[in-house]
């Protein structure tokens, strides 16, 4: 595979910036819970625009709440079939220590979705020429 030919769903998951697919959307490490969902004004790489207006990522808060309801359902139906439908303190433990530890995750990849669903920022395998000169 060519380095400028990366797909868009490894993209994504590497949190890369939607046109050069190379930069990280993202200053820290994903393990670091420090400034956690921080987001480049502009990539490092291509500098194409990132954040586009300072509330941008507004919206991304909604993404992260369906997230969020998607892991509860998914843990309860989990517990509930395998694990033949424990006492309601394990639901919701499991509920919030599943929360607690997928946080970070979530306020990344619904900002990640949202930059690549509604930022204007174009896959340009050739961003190269183009911000040259
Ligand atoms: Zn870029």
């Amino acid at each position: 595979m060519q380095m400028n030919n990366k797909s868009l769903g490894l993209a994504m998951l590497h949190g890369n910036c939607p046109r050069c697919r190379e930069g990280r959307i993202f200053p820290t490490s994903m393990v670091s819970y420090r400034k956690l969902s921080d987001v480049y004004q502009k990539c490092p790489t291509c500098n194409a625009v990132l954040t586009p207006e300072p509330d941008f990522f507004y919206g991304a808060m909604y993404i992260s709440y369906a997230f969020s309801v998607a892991i509860v359902v998914n843990v309860l139906i989990i517990l509930n079939y395998l694990f033949d439908d424990p006492d309601v303190w394990v639901y919701v433990a499991t509920v919030l220590v599943s929360n607690v530890v997928l946080i970070p995750l979530m306020l990344r990849y619904s900002k990640v979705l949202y930059l690549y669903g509604l930022g204007k920022l174009s896959y340009d395998p050739n961003w190269r020429e183009k911000t040259q000169g």
